[in-house]
């Protein structure tokens, strides 16, 4: 008799997908990695292609690339849309793949908290379309105010940019804006920059809530250095088309509200029908099993695992750490052994930038702000990219960016010709 090779089947390549992957190197099995795209994307630099650092290649990677030495692996670029955990089969907008194994790692999509206009009306950054969307849009309102010499009001509103959110997201993309802002100084004379404001609002008394205090008040001090405007204690009621409303009754005259206030569960893992929580994460068994499925194991952003009384945080080493766990225990239970590797994540700390030569590195005793953290958060961001040219071409624009202080990827590329143009 011939034994079937089992077919482990990993929706999404993103941090958790690609770990698990690499974590079955040595199994004698098929392999499909299951995404809407065909390459893998490294989310914590959107920011910087958002507001016109680097470009769509720097901080992606094909799949197929990553893989083509591993011929039992395959991508199928395909949306997953349901599971049907009975009769171990994934659909997909392209059909249906059957699994013996199967690893949910399909990320999250923005949280908008069901205020249906801040969804319509805001940009969200979870992806490459939507960092570019917020690049062209940006860029645009300068040149949109450059030429709208009547009304103050109008060219305050079009220059009015809001960030929602104060966590790394938040505070990344507020002090990412704020260097555009002078950089787009030199390119628009007659402008008056006075009218220029950047607004990071958040609905708590901090930001960077996972950074000790004096790490926090570090990032206020540099955020306002830099011009943006802090609120905190802030609550967004609603949006529209022309600004953004606050719990207290304020408006806030705008064209630009850049989400990065929260973030959920794809709808994907909710089909199976396990308990999740209010993210729509999966609530996992410690082995990081779907309760209920013992071949369906949900990780990264997809998993809700609780660790000393708190759920993990939804960042890329618990994606990365809980991957190299799945992978083991689809190893062991193709060994048909029942006793089964449980979770522990180990946490070396937390960084952020708050702009050029300005981070915040908070790793056990090491709590760092400034210069050398951000040296630190640089290293450590080039050697977690994928790809050597990738590594090549950040390095070097990262480079030009601190000696010249300019943005090279002012680039509006949203702009459609018609045949006569
Ligand atoms: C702007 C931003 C900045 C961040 N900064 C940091 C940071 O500085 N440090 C940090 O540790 N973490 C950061 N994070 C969080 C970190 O990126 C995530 O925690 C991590 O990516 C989670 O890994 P994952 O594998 O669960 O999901 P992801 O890496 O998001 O991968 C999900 C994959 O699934 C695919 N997918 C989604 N839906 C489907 C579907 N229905 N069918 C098929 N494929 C699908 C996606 O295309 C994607 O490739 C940031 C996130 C964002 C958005």
């Amino acid at each position: 008799m011939v034994n079937k090779i089992p077919h482990i089947v990993v929706v999404g390549a993103g941090f958790g997908g690609v770990a698990t992957i690499r974590a079955l190197a040595d199994v004698k099995a098929k392999i499909t990695i299951v995404d809407r795209t065909n390459y893998h994307l490294f989310q914590p630099l959107l920011y910087q292609l958002s507001t016109a650092v680097l470009s769509t290649d720097d901080i992606s990677f094909p799949v197929r690339a990553m893989f083509r030495r591993r011929d039992n692996i395959d991508l199928f670029m395909a949306k997953a849309t349901g599971i049907d955990g009975k009769n171990k089969v994934l659909h997909t907008n392209h059909g249906d793949i059957a699994y013996d194994y199967l690893v949910v790692s399909a990320g999250t999509t923005n949280n908008f908290f069901g205020m249906e206009n801040v969804r319509k009306y805001s940009y969200g950054m979870k992806t490459i379309q939507e960092a570019l969307h917020i690049r062209n849009h940006v860029l645009h309102m300068f040149e949109r105010a450059n030429k709208q010499i009547d009304s103050e009001q109008v060219r305050r509103q079009m220059l009015t940019f809001i960030c929602v959110g104060g966590g790394p997201t938040g505070v990344e993309e507020a002090g990412a804006l704020a260097e555009l802002v002078a950089v787009q100084k030199l390119d628009y004379p007659n402008l008056n920059f006075d009218e220029v404001s950047i607004k990071l609002i958040e609905a708590t008394d901090k930001v960077l809530p996972m950074m000790p205090e004096n790490l926090r008040n570090y990032t206020l001090k540099v955020l306002r250095k830099k011009g943006v405007e802090v609120m905190l204690n802030t609550a967004v009621a609603d949006c529209s088309e022309e600004g953004l409303f606050l719990k207290d009754g304020t408006f806030i005259p705008s064209k630009t509200v850049i989400w990065a206030a929260g973030v959920r569960a794809h709808g994907l893992v909710a089909t199976l029908g396990p308990e999740c929580d209010r993210s729509g994460r999966i609530i996992v068994e410690k082995t990081l099993q779907v309760p209920g499925y013992p071949e369906i194991f949900a990780i990264g952003d997809n998993a809700h695992f609780e660790q000393d009384g708190h759920p993990l945080p939804t960042v890329a080493p618990v994606a990365n750490q809980e991957a190299v766990v799945a992978a083991a225990n689809i190893k062991k239970m193709i060994k048909g052994q029942e006793k089964l590797r449980e979770f522990s994540y180990k946490d070396y700390g937390s960084m952020a930038t708050i702009g050029r030569c300005q981070a915040v590195v908070s790793w056990g005793y090491l709590r760092i702000g400034g210069f050398f953290a951000w040296c630190i958060w640089m290293f450590l961001h080039l050697l977690r990219l994928e790809g050597t040219h990738a590594d090549i071409t950040v390095g070097t624009k990262w480079l030009w960016n601190f000696i010249s202080g300019t943005r090279l990827g002012r680039i509006i590329t949203n702009i459609k010709f018609d045949e006569e143009q």
